[in-house]
């Protein structure tokens, strides 16, 4: 068969460029070496009728209004405002640090004002912000850091916050008001039925064939696609022709209850300083199910595994520079998404990355 394009993976990324495409008359091959679509953000079901996201929580917020309303087209919404509490010392207290997560940890009474005394008290001023400790320790100081940040970034990352670029710590905002969401976005909703329905009815066109189980290295030969799309790790595509690029794994553990309806007070609940996990999720908390019984998943981060995160430092930027310059001279491929591009992007951001790429390739008239 003769395609236009030839997309590698389907995710977000693939997903995305392959319903532009195809609703633009192209013809599209779809693959993905998984035995399903959705990539990261696929779910479903687990064995006691629970929906569940198989490789950890994904919650959908954005500001983008273009975003939101393409997306709409594929889904009904389920409002939803994460919240996240972190246990320290003790206690389940908000995070991102705000007014009652100061007032309940230090015993104290402060309002707004007094609080940014408090954080202007104990902060270390840094003049130049690089890394990951310097954002924290500027911002809140020694004792927040270690409380709240240290171990888990150290847990999550397998180095500590000072080996990582600020970009990764400052993703967690510090507040003096008593806004405990996770996120502040516009929009914050999660797909009705299901991001699995959701990329199921995006890509449900006559011109798209998908094929699941199919790695890329394995039909590359074979398929006559005018343009690929490229989804997967970069340094992979390259044969790791400059040496691996680091991805943060994890392994999930997912555990069903049937005897309580609830088993934590928030979406999600951070351990920064306790077990080898990060963060246990319920996900009726995200959903809005309604069970007799609960679905949590824990996450335990480790080196070797599926790539889940791209590593922000300077020398892993450096490398996928590197990678980036072999790309840009690959005439008839292109590079979008998480892993691709080497960007700890959130699934609005690669929805961008995805529409603003099939536009300029229309506009190219590239094929
Ligand atoms: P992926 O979803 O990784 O899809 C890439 C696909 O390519 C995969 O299905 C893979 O199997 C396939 N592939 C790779 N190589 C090949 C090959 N050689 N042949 C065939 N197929 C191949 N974002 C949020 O906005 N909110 C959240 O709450 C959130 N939580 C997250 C929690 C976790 C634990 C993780 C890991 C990520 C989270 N994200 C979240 C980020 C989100 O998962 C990503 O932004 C998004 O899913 C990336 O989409 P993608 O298409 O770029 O990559
Ligand atoms: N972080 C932390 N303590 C927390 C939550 C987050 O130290 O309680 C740091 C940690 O380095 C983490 C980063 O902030 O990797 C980003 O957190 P986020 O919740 O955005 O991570 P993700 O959901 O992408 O895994």
């Amino acid at each position: 068969m003769v395609y236009d394009y030839l997309i590698v993976g389907a995710g977000f990324a693939g997903c995305v460029t392959a319903e532009r495409l195809a609703s633009s008359g192209k013809k599209v091959l779809l693959i993905d070496k998984r035995p399903h679509i959705g990539g990261n953000a696929f779910d479903e079901f687990d064995q006691y009728g629970i929906l569940i996201h198989k490789y950890g929580p994904h919650i959908f917020h954005t500001n983008s209004e273009q975003i939101f309303k393409y997306l709409s087209k594929f889904t009904e919404w389920h409002h939803y405002e994460h919240r996240v509490l972190a246990k320290v010392d003790d206690q389940l207290l908000p995070i991102p640090i705000n007014l009652d997560t100061i007032n309940r940890l230090y015993h104290l009474d402060l309002d707004e004002e007094s609080l940014k005394d408090f954080y202007e008290k104990v902060r270390e001023p840094r003049e130049f912000i690089r890394t990951s400790e310097d954002v924290v320790l500027n911002t809140v100081g020694r004792d927040l850091y270690e409380k709240f940040y240290r171990g888990y970034t150290r847990k999550q990352w397998g180095m500590d916050p000072s080996e990582l670029s600020a970009s990764v710590t400052a993703r967690i905002p510090v507040r003096t008001n008593r806004d405990d969401r996770y996120f502040t976005d516009t929009y914050q909703v999660m797909p009705l039925h299901g991001y699995a329905k959701m990329f199921k009815k995006m890509i449900d066109l006559p011109n798209i064939e998908l094929k699941l189980e199919t790695d890329f290295e394995a039909i590359k030969d074979y398929v006559q696609a005018s343009h690929i799309i490229y989804t997967g790790p970069i340094d992979t595509y390259f044969n790791y022709r400059f040496g691996k690029l680091p991805y943060r794994s994890l392994r999930f553990e997912h555990e069903h209850d049937d005897s309580i309806q609830q088993c934590q007070p928030t979406g999600t609940v951070n351990y920064p300083n306790d077990f080898d996990f990060t963060r246990i999720t319920e996900f009726k908390h995200l959903t809005g199910q309604t069970h007799s019984g609960t679905s949590i998943v824990r996450e335990y981060p480790q080196s070797e595994g599926d790539p889940y995160y791209p590593v922000p430092r300077s020398e892993n930027e450096f490398l996928y520079k590197k990678y980036k310059s072999l790309a840009e001279e690959e005439k008839n491929v292109t590079f979008v998404g998480r892993l691709a591009q080497y960007r700890y992007y959130n699934m609005d951001q690669v929805v961008g990355a995805a529409l603003s790429v099939v536009e300029k390739l229309l506009e190219a008239g590239s094929v």
